[in-house]
């Protein structure tokens, strides 16, 4: 007799995510048109005479309103990451995936891709009819359109992501006359084609298989986790599921047993990852609480007390209550209120001048023909102000010794948001020196503050080497 063996792979299952009205759906929408307002709106604010948000990748410079963040301040972006992450931890253990359900990208770009199919296709049913049935002319309408206004929706995204890099009324016109540069088509075309396959074709199993977050998320949960869950015990009762009998009122359903779960799979239909909360906790649900939505329509229609379907706990589904205040909780909150004080106050008390050296050290020093020993430092001055300013240079803490700066200045100029680096060379007589190394410092200075306002000066250290047999 031929041996069966049951094959691992199971192909996909389109889901039809059917329509809901409620509470988490209209949140959903608000959530949704502010994050949308916010990104395809945000390149046209302006600041002064630039972009309120701008990238300057070419200029090696981000602003952020009236935020200048240059690449020596990477410290903020390291800040940044960290406050991110905390703040991951705080709210995955808080209130579980709520980032999945409400914020994230993929969420509210596949929220509108799905209205969009649900405008032009029509409800859950007939979009499943009309896959099922042959290539007709409808179909064939239907189909265009619906993809036509997909990418008409991934390329606006694509097109408004590089306005963040270059001043966006000038690339939409360098986009239209074919000008702009090549990385502008290009980052435009890529981001076009993820979101078109991501939101469109992809869906659900990107939170399924590709994020990571909803594979390590469990790692972060606890019995006090918020989470959506259905009432196991409620809705099963000693009965089980059971469709409602007419003319029986909730106190005589109770009675007999029957749960309050009528068993007609609306929660089911609604979910855009295609689970079955009633199975329990699945790594699939992205908590976007459409089901609770869908359970409590029903629940109001047989007249029964909504919450079968709710955000809740394990422990409060066992019968005890939440935690919200535990020690976890509240580790991270403190990390997290003293990790954006820590950047705030940083960007608040920001110099609004740099100095920084570096010596040349390919030769480590240069031995001069009147006995002198040269060596050679990069200064690089930034002017982090929105205005140019001038700036003088100088040195200290050196004895025997000269200098000369690259060019034979030793003020200049530097534009807003600019910076200069210069050669410094300095020469030092080496008999009276006793070390190899001797530490001194250069120094910079704003020469053109009001009077009143204090001087804006820096410090920058720097090590003289001489070779041991010049001593
Ligand atoms: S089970 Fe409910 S909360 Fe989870 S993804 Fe599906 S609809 Fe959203
Ligand atoms: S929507 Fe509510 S009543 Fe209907 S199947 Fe789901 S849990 Fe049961």
């Amino acid at each position: 007799m031929a041996e069966q063996t049951e094959g691992l792979y199971a192909a996909h299952e389109k889901v039809y995510p059917q329509n809901v009205r409620g509470f988490f759906r209209r949140l959903k929408w608000v959530i949704l048109l502010v994050a949308y307002g916010v990104y395809f709106l945000l390149p046209y604010l302006r600041w002064g005479d630039r972009q309120a948000v701008l990238f300057d990748i070419p200029g090696r410079q981000f602003f952020l309103f009236g935020l200048r963040v240059a690449p020596e301040d990477i410290i903020w972006l390291s800040m940044l990451l960290f406050i991110a992450a905390v703040a991951l931890f705080f709210i995955t253990s808080l209130a579980g995936r709520v980032f999945c359900g409400y914020f994230c990208f993929q969420t509210l770009w596949t929220d509108v891709f799905l209205k969009i199919e649900a405008w032009v296709e029509g409800g859950r049913s007939r979009r499943i009819r009309l896959d099922k049935q042959p290539f007709t002319t409808e179909k064939a309408v239907k189909k265009v359109s619906k993809h036509a206004l997909w990418l008409v929706v991934a390329l606006l995204t694509g097109i408004t992501f590089t306005l963040y890099f270059r001043d966006a009324p000038t690339l939409w016109a360098e986009f239209v006359t074919g000008q702009a540069p090549t990385v502008a088509f290009f980052t435009a075309g890529l981001l076009t084609a993820t979101t078109y396959s991501m939101a469109g074709w992809a869906r659900e199993q990107v939170c399924t298989y590709m994020c990571p977050y909803a594979r390590f998320q469990g790692a972060m949960f606890d019995n006090d986790t918020l989470i959506v869950a259905y009432d196991y015990n409620r809705g099963e009762r000693t009965k089980g599921r059971q469709p409602p009998t007419k003319g029986e009122s909730h106190e005589e359903r109770v009675a007999r047993g029957a749960g309050d779960c009528i068993d007609c799979g609306y929660c089911v239909k609604v979910c855009p990852t295609g689970i079955d909360i009633r199975e329990g906790q699945q790594y699939q649900c992205i908590t976007c609480g459409l089901c609770i939505d869908a359970c409590n329509t029903i629940m109001r229609s047989q007249g029964f007390p909504e919450g079968l379907i709710r955000y809740t706990s394990e422990n409060e589904l066992e019968g005890g209550k939440t935690h919200h205040l535990r020690p976890k909780i509240i580790a991270y909150a403190v990390i997290l209120v003293a990790a954006i004080g820590v950047l705030a106050y940083s960007v608040a008390t920001q110099s609004l001048m740099n100095l920084n050296v570096a010596k040349v050290r390919n030769p480590n020093y240069i031995l001069e023909p009147d006995g002198r020993i040269k060596n050679v430092y990069e200064l690089r001055v930034n002017n982090k102000d929105q205005e140019a300013h001038r700036y003088r240079v100088s040195m200290a803490g050196l004895p025997h010794s000269d200098y000369e700066i690259q060019g034979g200045f030793r003020e200049f100029e530097i534009d807003p948001g600019d910076n200069l680096t210069v050669k410094a060379y300095v020469w030092v007589d080496p008999k009276p020196l006793e070390a190899e190394r001797t530490h001194f410092t250069f120094r910079a200075e704003r020469i053109d503050v009001p009077e009143g306002q204090e001087n804006i000066v820096r410090q920058g250290r720097a090590t003289f080497f001489v070779p041991e047999r010049q001593l």
